[in-house]
């Protein structure tokens, strides 16, 4: 075949590696062997009944036909409500564009702000995607690091020193995947300054938004941060619609103009009949406080469960749907801890070392199983460490 372009080719690179304790425990699995999975992020339930209803009575009403580019317009203003609600800002239908999910959000914020050669300064620990995305725009990024001595919150000092000539952007992701850390006012009045001074854009992940106890801070809400903040958000984790792909950007709506532009030529708009479900969800808030609730108390059964075990400590406060809990006193070498709990008691986690050099002898537990696997899992990891060196 004729070379593909080295744009494409650059997007995956090695961003898998650190994968290698969940692909061995989903190969048992596959196997027979019973693991309890605690290494992925994607919810072990369905998606509310009453979403999946909206969904098959508009296949039954004709939903069938392309949709506004920029999304329906009642979609836009679901969207636009919600995301209001979320910020503590008053969005309009015009700082919004539907994306097919989070992830496609940040594939079309990285094509908007980015020319090839472009720098991003990535906070890490980050979410696995992010330097193919960067990359896939032509792009190339540093990594911050948020440290564990400052709770995972980012400094403006560091980010400051790693700002380039073609720095263009800072990309953040608060509650955080994979420490579960939500970036607190004063970090992020501090990032902003950054960003205000630096004439930089700020893209903010929030996929996590409703999983923060009502601790989340969105920097749009910061002075001078509208007209520079784009903002992801998706129905994946707040809705428990993970494959339904259905996210959306705010933005000024100059970019949004743009970002239309670029909905055109690479998903000419939404499904019809998920956008209509998407505003019967987003407009009946369809299994937001259950999913919330339901992550909070199995953060606490864990919590719990592990608390007499010294060697294991969790970091606080927390949102998303993940705990970390530091490891550093037993296990310097995370991904061979990982290794040995697999083999030893049939839990998969994952090594902190995956998410970058701030999350070494770190684990990351997801909450994507019942309490009562929570539980269990709780009291094998808490035996294990209690008897586990390096
Ligand atoms: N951003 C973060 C931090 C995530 O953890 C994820 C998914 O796990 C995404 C974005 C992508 O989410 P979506 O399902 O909305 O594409």
């Amino acid at each position: 075949m004729p070379a593909a372009s080295e744009r494409i080719q650059q997007i995956s690179e090695s961003d898998l590696e650190g994968w290698e304790v969940y692909v061995e425990a989903k190969s048992r699995i596959r196997c027979g062997e019973e693991i309890i999975m605690l290494a992925i992020g994607d919810h072990d339930f369905d998606t509310p009944s009453q979403s999946v209803a909206a969904c098959k009575t508009a296949l039954d009403d004709g939903r069938h036909n392309y949709t506004a580019i920029q999304g329906e317009p009642g979609l836009l203003e679901a969207i636009a409500k919600v995301s209001t609600a979320a910020s503590g800002v008053d969005v309009t239908t015009n700082q919004v564009v539907a994306v097919p999910g989070g992830q496609a959000g940040l594939y079309a914020a990285m094509q908007a702000v980015l020319n090839p050669g472009d720098h991003v300064i990535v906070i890490s620990p980050h979410y696995v995607t992010y330097p193919g995305t960067i990359r896939s725009a032509g792009g190339e990024f540093t990594l911050v690091e948020a440290l564990p001595e400052n709770g995972f919150q980012p400094t403006a000092d560091a980010i400051s020193n790693a700002i380039q000539e073609n720095t263009k952007a800072v990309l953040i992701n608060s509650p955080n995947n994979p420490t579960g850390t939500i970036y607190s006012k004063e970090t992020l009045d501090k990032l902003a300054q950054v960003c205000i001074d630096k004439d930089l854009w700020l893209i903010s992940d929030e996929v996590y938004w409703a999983l923060s106890m009502g601790n989340h801070v969105s920097p749009l809400s910061l002075p001078q941060m509208r007209q520079r903040t784009i903002v992801v958000q998706s129905m994946s984790k707040s809705h428990g619609m993970t494959g339904w792909r259905i996210g959306w950007l705010i933005a000024p709506e100059e970019m949004i103009y743009y970002l239309t532009q670029h909905n055109l030529v690479s998903n000419y708009g939404m499904c019809d009949f998920i956008s209509t479900a998407a505003v019967a969800a987003l407009n009946g808030e369809f299994g937001v406080t259950e999913i919330a609730d339901r992550y909070q108390q199995r953060g606490e059964v864990f919590r719990s469960a592990i608390a007499d075990a010294t060697d294991l400590i969790p970091i606080s406060p927390s949102g998303g749907m993940y705990i970390m809990l530091d490891v550093r006193s037993i296990a310097p070498n995370t991904e061979k801890f990982a290794f040995d709990l697999l083999s030893e008691k049939k839990i998969a986690v994952m090594p902190g070392e995956s998410f970058g050099p701030s999350t070494a002898g770190h684990i990351r537990i997801s909450l994507c199983q019942s309490k009562t696997k929570l539980r269990e899992a709780a009291t094998r990891l808490s035996e294990f460490s209690s008897n586990y060196s390096q």
